[in-house]
């Protein structure tokens, strides 16, 4: 292998690491390869661990989109705070029951590191961003200061606002805009680094190109990381390590510059609830698809225990506030009925019984779905009894 072939595979494979994205076990992405539909996408069973796993993004052309969604990693209500909460969407079994509990009058600091929401100087729980770990932290700042009646309104208003389709769509249209310049710098770096520049060294050599082309690439990665610093600022004005760090990451390694719009676009609807997102992007088959997933998981979520009264009363009280509010948005801006999406599946011909949590269809005397550990069973409407062996 040649000089020039080997730094082209060296740019290669740093292009595709940039490719690969963590998708945390309470991440929702949306993504739309080009000229393809939106699909929804979880952590996968591999290439990870209980934390996520990775997933590889569009990687040639980066035109297409990649949009994130978080559940929330706590429960809240006028009480307190509690490091559990009953949604496991996405979750195969139940992690280990290691829950913390704080009333509001036991919390004298709130902060964050990173992705880590800090209690009283302490870890409380892990969230799947710094900018939702910061969201919290406000929030559970506010409900302190209120008391009463008034601080179930500060977290219901909160709930509320992770469902605001307007506010989702007016900030989508916003990151779309800003994006495009990022998008469009990135298209014409991708052809000059990979298909230009090789083209030019296989004809006349790599010695007399290759400091030429370092200066190019450095101040095409500088170009692109201004355009990208403009439009994320604009995106997240608080998020300035962040935007700092993909700065520095495009000019040190500037085959990372290319994929700078994915990091425009990828968060601009994590304040908002999946649902919502789904909402805008999805086909209205899809939509609907997650929507019965998301109400049937918050209608019979994967049974938990958990000794402590105070947190089963946090946990209940957050679990059917935002129960209700996404009720409500099914309702007034989907058009959806939430019994319908709760009724039991279309008889499928041969199962007896079905998850009421997955829809999955048995015919089979057991108790407890096998994908969803501990929720019962129900016999099917139409169907008949299976068979007796023998008989
Ligand atoms: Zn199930």
């Amino acid at each position: 292998m040649t000089d020039g072939q080997t730094l082209y595979l060296v740019l290669v494979l740093l292009y595709f690491v940039d490719c690969i994205l963590w998708v945390g076990t309470r991440t929702v992405l949306f993504a739309a390869p080009w000229c393809w539909r939106w699909r929804v996408a979880f952590a996968g069973p591999h290439l990870g661990n209980t934390e996520g796993s990775l997933a590889l993004t569009n990687p040639l052309p980066p035109l297409g989109t990649v949009l994130a969604t978080y559940w929330l990693p706590v429960s809240l209500s006028g009480e307190g705070v509690c490091s559990f909460r009953a949604q496991a969407l996405g979750e195969s079994r139940r992690s280990a029951p290691t829950k913390t509990v704080l009333a509001y009058g036991q919390i004298q600091e709130v902060g964050t590191d990173g992705k880590e929401l800090l209690l009283n100087g302490k870890h409380f729980a892990k969230c799947e961003s710094a900018s939702q770990a910061w969201a919290l932290a406000e929030l559970i700042g506010r409900a302190k200061k209120a008391s009463g009646k008034k601080r179930e309104r500060v977290l219901r208003e909160f709930v509320e606002a992770r469902f605001s389709l307007k506010d989702a769509k007016a900030r989508l249209e916003l990151a779309n805009r800003l994006s495009g310049s990022v998008r469009l710098c990135g298209l014409m770096f991708l052809f000059y680094l990979y298909i230009f520049i090789p083209a030019v060294v296989w004809r006349t050599g790599l010695e007399r190109h290759i400091i030429p082309t370092a200066i190019a690439m450095l101040l095409s990665a500088i170009l692109i990381s201004t355009v990208f610093f403009l439009a994320h600022r604009q995106l997240y004005p608080d998020a300035t390590s962040q935007r700092l760090g993909h700065v520095f990451k495009m000019v040190l390694c500037p085959p990372a510059a290319i994929r700078a719009h994915d990091h425009v676009v990828l968060g601009a609807l994590t304040a908002f609830h999946p649902l919502v997102a789904a909402q805008l992007v999805l086909d209205k088959e899809e939509a609907q698809s997650l929507a019965g997933t998301v109400l049937r998981d918050m209608a019979c979520p994967l049974p938990y225990q958990l000794d402590d009264p105070q947190a089963a009363a946090i946990v209940a009280w957050h679990a059917a506030t935002e129960r209700a509010v996404a009720e409500e948005f099914l309702r007034q801006e989907c058009g959806l009925v939430p019994d319908d999406l709760l009724a039991p599946p279309a008889w499928d011909g041969h199962g007896t019984v079905y998850c009421p949590r997955c829809h999955g269809q048995l015919r089979s005397t057991r108790t407890d779905c096998p994908d969803c550990p501990g929720v019962s069973l129900l016999p099917m409407p139409q169907a008949e009894p299976p068979a007796e062996p023998g008989s």
